[in-house]
């Protein structure tokens, strides 16, 4: 008697429970009438959280499913990012295979950026910005059909961001105009567009991602490849432990390690700062002119 009793009342509260959490997993949009007016957009990882914010303006309401300085390559969902995904209006990826898991999610609208580009199988694209401003005006198309009604709002506001990635590209090619080398070797492969569009030649310690470990006779590859070509900038990243390029670099004569970010998270207190996608290309441009010793 007493047992079944305590079984009823454990349902009784596990009932009330249940439809609390139905409640309240809804869209937070709910809480305030402002928000709930916005076009909603989930991008997966940050360069797609950076356009997204930027063409959706104050008119969209913006978050990044890995979190700020998180590196994306080895990230996965839990429940919680499928419930924010199922909940807006738009999830935005980088696609050509960067986000593995993104046809698990049940998104309303998907935008694949990398649709139209012939890309192979790296998935790297944003690094290049004449792809990026590709990446943009996808995201353009898909804000423009969700919220017809300012759609001037978001031209306007992805015509800027365009004329900031034209102006970026003719600064790295001015930057990079007049350089000693054309080889560099980045911490992984993800300079393959950028290094097609302004005539490099990239290199890499690791492969498609900067995460896993590196065998002995791969390391012995790249201080050769080094002493070969003359290099003595060994390339590290802004999110990975720098140790594996501090190695290489121990091994060369000269060597010292700079900064190439593949722009794949940005931190936090950088965010703050204002910190974004040009000002990490362009710090990019300036390590590499020391490594390719451009005038
Ligand atoms: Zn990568």
């Amino acid at each position: 008697m007493n047992q079944s009793r305590a079984a009823l009342a454990a349902i009784a509260v596990v009932i009330p429970l249940a439809m609390l959490a139905t409640v309240y997993t809804g869209r937070p949009a709910q809480q305030g009438g402002q928000e709930h007016d916005k076009v909603r957009l989930v991008a997966s990882f940050y360069p797609l959280y950076e356009f997204a914010s930027r063409v959706g303006g104050d008119k969209a309401s913006v978050s990044s499913l890995v979190p700020a300085g998180i590196e994306p390559h080895d990230w996965e969902p839990t429940a919680q990012d499928r419930l924010r995904v199922s909940d807006a209006d738009i999830l935005v990826i980088n696609g050509a295979g960067f986000e593995s898991w993104a046809g698990e999610m049940e998104a309303k609208v998907v935008v694949d950026t990398s649709q139209g580009i012939d890309h192979g199988a790296n998935p790297h694209i944003w690094l290049d910005p004449v792809i990026a401003k590709h990446q943009v005006e996808k995201i353009r198309e898909a804000v423009i059909v969700a919220d017809p009604a300012n759609a001037d709002y978001y031209k306007k506001n992805a015509d800027s961001f365009l004329t900031e990635l034209d102006q970026l590209n003719s600064f790295i090619k001015l930057q990079l105009a007049d350089c000693e080398k054309s080889d560099f070797i980045a911490f992984h492969d993800a300079f393959a567009y950028f290094a097609a569009r302004y005539g490099l030649t990239q290199h890499a310690i690791h492969d498609v991602s900067p995460e896993g470990d590196i065998l002995p006779q791969k390391l012995q590859q790249v201080i050769s490849l080094a002493n070969q070509l003359g290099i003595n900038v060994i390339y590290s990243e802004d999110l990975v432990d720098s140790r594996l390029a501090d190695t290489i670099a121990g091994e060369i004569p000269g060597g010292r390690v700079l900064v190439l970010s593949p722009v794949e998270g940005i931190k936090q207190q950088e965010q703050d700062a204002g910190i974004g996608y040009i000002d990490k290309m362009k710090e990019n441009v300036a390590n590499l002119r020391v490594g390719l010793e451009c005038r």
